[in-house]
């Protein structure tokens, strides 16, 4: 497994595996076994699979936020070689923003609702260092988790907007046996805080009605920062012991 660290290094052993497909994770570290997944698909689907982790700092609007984001850096290394990972892309800031994020990617419509309403900022931040981490690696296929279905969504549009060559792949939610939607947030949990948060995928499946699904998470004692329903789909945002956890079903 080859740990790269530039985009200049990265590019110079892309030229000599032209001849092979890429499989492309971006990740932000702190890996668990939902990335695990996204990884093992692109290992079955494809010839090379580039692994990326960078804490992106222009997708948090919030600076304790960045500041408290889990690194477990070695573990990570350990665990994308075990999984057999051909390439871990490690960027420092200003491989990534030499123009101080002068040039931005932003979505006018999407971007703005559920999460975006809530994290002013944040989709831009995540379009554009994704549309960069595109650019340098050059993927065959990219694989995005539907944990994250708002961003899954907005990538997949800004891809075939810009008729970039390559697929994005939808990948499934792991979740823990307890239902909760694996995170590396949820490390920052306490083992109750842990065990209680699997509230949040169960009442998502069992009130079908949004405003009873509501009232049993505010019952529950949870902050909720938004509970939506948009295209088929239920979206809900809560915060947990200061931490910010994310979930979605299909409705
Ligand atoms: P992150 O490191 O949280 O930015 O996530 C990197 C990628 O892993 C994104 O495409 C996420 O949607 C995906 N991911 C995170 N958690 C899970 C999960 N529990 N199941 C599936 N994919 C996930």
């Amino acid at each position: 497994m080859k740990v790269l660290n530039t985009p200049a290094d990265y590019q110079k052993w892309r030229e000599e595996n032209r001849s092979f497909s890429v499989g492309f994770v971006p990740t932000m570290g702190a890996l668990h076994q939902g990335h695990a997944s996204l990884l093992a698909e692109s290992k079955k689907q494809v010839q090379k699979t580039v692994l990326s982790i960078f804490v992106n700092p222009t997708q948090f609007n919030d600076k304790k936020d960045f500041e408290n984001y889990p690194i477990t850096i070695d573990e990570d290394l350990k665990l994308a070689e075990e999984l057999n990972v051909d390439v871990v892309f490690l960027p420092e800031y200003k491989d990534l923003y030499a123009d101080e994020y002068r040039f931005k990617i932003c979505e006018s419509d999407f971007s703005k609702r559920l999460c975006g309403a809530h994290r002013p900022g944040h989709f831009d931040g995540v379009l554009t260092v994704v549309m960069k981490l595109f650019q340098i690696i050059q993927p065959t296929k990219a694989y995005f988790g539907e944990k994250d279905f708002q961003q899954l969504s907005l990538i997949k549009k800004m891809s075939e907007t810009f008729f970039l060559p390559l697929q994005v792949v939808a990948v499934p939610t792991m979740r823990e046996s307890s239902g909760l939607a694996m995170s590396s947030r949820n490390r920052r949990l306490s083992k109750q805080g842990r065990e209680f948060a699997a509230h949040i995928y169960k009442t998502l499946v069992e009130k079908k009605d949004r405003e009873e699904c509501l009232n049993e998470l505010k019952r529950l004692n949870f902050e909720v920062e938004y509970l939506e329903d948009y295209e088929n789909r239920r979206y809900v945002a809560v915060h947990l012991e200061g931490v910010r956890l994310i979930d979605n079903v299909q409705i």
